[in-house]
């Protein structure tokens, strides 16, 4: 689904498994933000070839936080497209030690994959267009967030959903931390589309604002 001349965004609909929203982002420096499970890449890569996107132009794959139900698909992208996969250092750590043991739990080969560049925070230059990078804690160690100042869009991976938030109860999952994420994210500007690692988008600056409130005012009852 196109969402502007250089956002893509590709909600997963399906109801019986679990899948997490890729967002693909064109331009100098095409990128895929969390690809998903490898089971269902044929699926998505469809999607995408509707909207005229040939995977081999995306040579970086971002992933939000090393769950398998967003980074697994990833080894595909590098294995058959020359991609490189990329997260934070601090969440590449997690997932070559405990986060590891995602990927047995939900019944899944341990990926092959090399994380091959670690994002950092900060600025994340994509030629045309930079990237701020936000280390965003609480629902997995080195999860990271992105936002693209010029089009207010915001990629929050499982920080924050339309009227709620991602689980805290997985292995180094925080709801304090959480809380400290979100009200950061609350307070960045501008942002008029936040894309969510699940469920539907939130579109509109009022929209964005109300949920961020809501979201917050959630994850308080539960500190
Ligand atoms: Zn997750």
């Amino acid at each position: 689904m196109k969402l502007s001349e250089d956002i893509y965004f590709y909600p997963f609909s399906g109801t019986l498994e679990n899948n997490c929203n890729t967002v693909a982002l064109t331009g100098a420096v095409p990128v895929l933000i969390d690809p998903g499970h490898k089971h269902l890449w044929p699926g998505l890569k469809t999607k995408m070839a509707d909207d005229g996107l040939n995977p081999e132009d995306f040579k970086l794959v971002l992933f939000t936080h090393c769950h398998p139900d967003h980074m697994e698909a990833g080894q595909i992208l590098e294995e058959e497209y020359g991609a490189t996969q990329a997260m934070s250092q601090e969440e590449k750590e997690f997932y070559e030690g405990p986060g590891q043991d995602f990927f047995p739990w939900m019944g899944l080969d341990l990926p092959t994959g090399y994380i091959g560049r670690i994002i950092e925070p900060g600025k994340l230059d994509l030629g045309d267009k930079g990237l701020n990078v936000y280390p965003t804690p609480g629902h997995s160690p080195g999860g990271i967030c992105f936002h693209w100042p010029e089009e207010g869009l915001l990629v929050t991976g499982d920080i924050v959903f339309a009227h709620s938030f991602g689980r805290v109860d997985f292995p180094g999952g925080s709801i304090s931390e959480l809380y400290k994420s979100v009200e950061m994210l609350a307070s960045v500007e501008p942002v008029k589309i936040v894309l969510p690692g699940h469920g539907p988008a939130i579109i509109g600056a009022d929209a964005v604002k109300e949920n961020f409130r809501s979201v917050l005012a959630m994850i308080k009852s539960y500190c």
